[in-house]
């Protein structure tokens, strides 16, 4: 398979925008932004691509941001959409450029997808005139409540630019300089069981007791369990090939107790035997209720003819050690991409951005996430070289 632009074509427009786009992305992390109020974060992006001469469109279901770079030669459209909001929660990662803003942290490392969105497109608009094509440029607001995705989509993002396929990246505790492909993220599921009567409370302990039961995984804190977990996930139809990661929470008064369960497992379909198995024992305890949520957020699923297909270009592109293949979805986070991925083909992929000399682990959600800001370049690179591929390929 050959890519119009040669990857070092692309890498030496790359390394001049590099110091650029940390710059921004240190910008970006000392300002976050919680979910829903994502209007500095896009006026920058918005303002930076204007810049650039590419045509952008703003307040897309909230405050999305969509920018398209047209190559110069006719062809397909392919997508790449970026997240942009922080975590409502307070990092412990010491910087220089820490978050100014209480209760809010960049600790989903969407802040580096910002930048190498941006990069991406900024690499793009400059080599157009080898492009044959299109490709839209996606800044969702709201990732982290899982509504940003549905509000662009709703907001006719997908209609308007006809994508014949999606992509994203996401930031992994994987070595900076790796990229990794893999089957996608858990979706989750939620429910809560109201209890009544003298005995409420010691219901309530052993219904929470039976639900945290049903994880088959627990969260890694030390590095080594970090390890153990990516390297399970590396194992075709291994001990992550099917997961449950459960928590509960028991809250009491004087009207009796409940339980608040959260879920996330892969399949999907394993959320419907879980339903099942909570409605059996609830309701063989009298005066006991459970109320699931409406339906479970479902699973964000890649392609896995693309991921092969993205497989094979970047180790061409990035050195064959630089590319990881997961057999696993990585237990403890989803990712609303899913609802791109339902409605378009396509694939996010996993971007290293651990340096553990540096005593960055790269977990995303940890208080102490820290990510080591060579992969800003790394996923411009890749994304760059790959989505001109897919243009060339899919014509
Ligand atoms: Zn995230």
């Amino acid at each position: 398979m050959s890519s119009a632009l040669d990857h070092a074509t692309i890498d030496e427009v790359a390394a001049s925008i590099d110091d650029e786009l940390i710059g921004m992305r240190r910008d970006i992390h000392r300002h976050p932004e919680l979910a829903g109020e994502e209007r500095r974060t896009s006026a920058l992006v918005a303002e930076r691509l204007r810049a650039a001469g590419l045509a952008v469109v703003t307040g897309v279901g909230g405050h999305g941001v969509v920018a398209v770079v047209d190559g110069a030669g006719d062809g397909p459209t392919v997508a790449y959409r970026a997240d942009m909001d922080a975590v409502d929660d307070d990092e412990l990662f010491d910087c220089a450029f820490s978050s100014q803003v209480p209760g809010a942290a960049h600790l989903c490392g969407h802040d580096l997808h910002t930048a190498i969105g941006v990069g991406t497109a900024l690499v793009l608009a400059r080599l157009r005139e080898q492009l044959n094509g299109r490709v839209v440029f996606v800044f969702q607001p709201a990732e982290e409540t899982c509504e940003g995705a549905r509000a662009m989509i709703e907001d006719g993002v997908l209609e308007r630019t006809a994508p014949r396929e999606i992509y994203a990246l996401h930031c992994a505790p994987l070595p900076v300089g790796m990229l990794a492909v893999g089957p996608g993220q858990a979706g989750q599921d939620g429910f809560r069981i109201e209890l009544a009567g003298s005995d409420a409370a010691d219901d309530a302990k052993r219904f929470a007791a039976m639900i945290d039961g049903l994880s088959t995984v627990g969260r890694p804190h030390a590095p080594e369990q970090v390890q153990r977990l990516m390297d399970d996930m590396q194992i075709p139809d291994g001990p992550l090939a099917r997961f449950v990661f459960a928590l509960s929470h028991v809250s009491s008064g004087d009207d009796g107790a409940r339980v608040h369960a959260w879920l996330r497992a892969w399949p999907d379909s394993r959320y419907a035997e879980i339903r099942d198995e909570v409605r059996r024992s609830v309701g063989a305890l009298p005066g006991a209720r459970v109320e699931f949520t409406e339906q479970p957020f479902p699973a964000m699923v890649c392609s896995p003819e693309l991921n092969a297909t993205a497989a094979t270009y970047l180790r061409g592109a990035l050195g064959a050690d630089a590319v990881m293949t997961l057999h696993a979805a990585y237990p403890f986070n989803g990712d609303d991409f899913a609802d791109f991925l339902q409605q378009v083909p396509g694939a996010m992929f996993y971007l290293g951005v651990a340096n553990p000399e540096a005593g960055i682990h790269g977990l995303p959600h940890s208080p102490d996430f820290g990510a080591d800001e060579r992969a800003i370049g790394v996923g411009v690179r890749a994304m760059a070289g790959f989505l001109s591929s897919r243009l060339d390929a899919l014509v």
